[in-house]
């Protein structure tokens, strides 16, 4: 007899690594609870319909990922009826909201949940059939402020902040609008109009999306697309004023917390229901699924699945990605130094031991290298034994400003001499 084995796309999680997924949501609970978010449990599988009409038809995930099963009917009173494995729970949490009438209290709801969903994509690393999300959404009557740019920058904030008690450092926040849906329907003829003479040139999805939703062009990886998809209109050339200033007041509030982000024009996101914000953290050190977690507003997503009107705003972080992401971060701390000093020539040779001997006497793990190496060695001999480079040149000297590189997360920064120590203790 064959041995039975796990499912493709799906696998056991043992002893010691379920030690680091209970610390994962044992530090997004407890995050969440000073945000005062509440725990919602949605049921695992639903009516199809809900995803056909929350996620949208056109998506990836509708199109070809859901686990749909027919689910026959066990007696007269009941129906054969529809049933798929959730691929993600906001259009669940969204059906609760509208199912138990919490618009109704006139409060803003504030809810969470940990839990398994379902994608029947090709697996491969950071990528599996059943994964674990960690997500929240701020939902609520515009009476509420479910509306305001403050909510927005409030969750960003947020994540931002969990994110660092998880102790994953180097992640970089995408940031878009994307508009109202009248701005996303004007956008979406801009685009497919652009895309009328050079799609017959683009891959074979594109192709299809350039007729049925252009807007999902801009999702494209294939690589001989992209100077393509860079030269199509922007975005931001068809946004409302009503968007632009929201969008505005979002990243003014971000800019005094000092939650630091990047504008991504492209960043559209695989769902349909998004509106105005969208967002992706995304991290180095995982690779090609580089993206630790997505989400968004959606403003029409309770009407389009028959509720009241109850804009909203929400993410959802994968949670097998951020353990991939702190198992990385462990094990290079376990192994690797804290820092490799690259002298840039052999006369920041002097300067360089004097740099390595202040390090190590604050207790840094410091690699001293050699001024006679290339760069490129230099980086190459670096990766083996530290987890950052940090580069010595005569500019550096003259102006006490450093550039290190982390190599788990592969983002380079300026970092004046006295911030240096805490900098590499982190
Ligand atoms: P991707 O571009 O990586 O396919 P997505 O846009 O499909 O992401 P979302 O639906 O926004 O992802 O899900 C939010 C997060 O859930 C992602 O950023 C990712 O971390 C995680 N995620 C999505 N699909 C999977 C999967 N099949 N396996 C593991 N994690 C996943
Ligand atoms: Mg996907």
């Amino acid at each position: 007899m064959s041995t039975l084995k796990a499912v493709r796309g799906t696998r056991d999680l043992l002893p010691p690594e379920t030690a680091l997924w209970n610390r994962i949501e044992a530090t997004a609970r407890r995050v969440f609870e000073r945000y005062n978010f509440g725990e919602i449990r949605t049921p695992v599988f639903e009516d199809t319909a809900l995803f056909a009409r929350g996620v949208g038809e056109e998506t990836d995930i509708v199109s070809k990922e859901m686990y749909t099963w027919e689910d026959r009917a066990r007696a007269a009173s009941e129906k054969t009826q529809s049933l798929t494995l959730r691929p993600e729970n906001t259009a669940g949490v969204v059906r609760a909201y509208i199912e138990h009438k919490l618009g109704e209290t006139g409060q803003l709801q504030k809810l969470y949940y940990i839990g398994p969903q379902f994608r029947r994509e090709r697996p491969q690393k950071g990528r599996y059939r059943q994964f674990s999300q960690i997500g929240a959404e701020v939902i609520g009557p515009p009476s509420a402020g479910s509306e305001s740019p403050l909510r927005d920058a409030e969750v960003l904030e947020m994540l931002a902040t969990l994110l660092d008690e998880l102790g994953i450092t180097g992640w970089t926040l995408h940031l878009n609008s994307v508009g109202s849906s009248a701005d996303r329907a004007r956008y979406n003829e801009v685009l497919r109009a652009a895309l009328a003479d050079v799609a017959p040139k683009m891959c074979g999805d594109c192709q299809r999306r350039a007729v049925t939703n252009p807007l999902r062009v801009l999702d494209c990886k294939v690589p001989e697309d992209q100077p393509i998809i860079e030269a199509l209109p922007k975005i931001d050339s068809v946004l409302g004023e009503d968007s632009k200033a929201h969008f505005a007041a979002v990243l003014a509030a971000l800019d005094t917390a000092g939650v630091p982000y990047e504008r991504n024009l492209r960043l559209v996101r695989g769902l349909d229901y998004y509106t105005r914000t969208t967002f992706e953290f995304t991290h180095g050190g995982l690779g090609a699924q580089n993206a630790l977690l997505g989400g968004g507003r959606y403003d029409g997503l309770s009407e389009a699945i028959g509720g009241p009107k109850a804009p909203g705003i929400g993410f959802a972080m994968g949670e097998d990605r951020l353990v991939l992401t702190l198992q990385a971060i462990e094990e290079a701390k376990a192994v690797k130094g804290d820092a490799y000093i690259a002298p840039l020539g052999e006369s920041m040779n002097p300067a360089a031991l004097k740099l390595a001997r202040e390090l190590r006497r604050e207790g840094l793990k410091v690699e001293l290298g050699d001024g006679s190496f290339r760069l490129k060695k230099s980086f190459e001999a670096a990766d083996k034994v530290a987890r950052r480079i940090v580069i010595l040149g005569e500019d550096e000297l003259a102006s006490g400003i450093l550039t290190v590189k982390e190599f788990a997360s592969g983002t380079q920064t300026k970092v004046p001499r006295a911030e240096l120590v805490d900098v590499l203790s982190k």
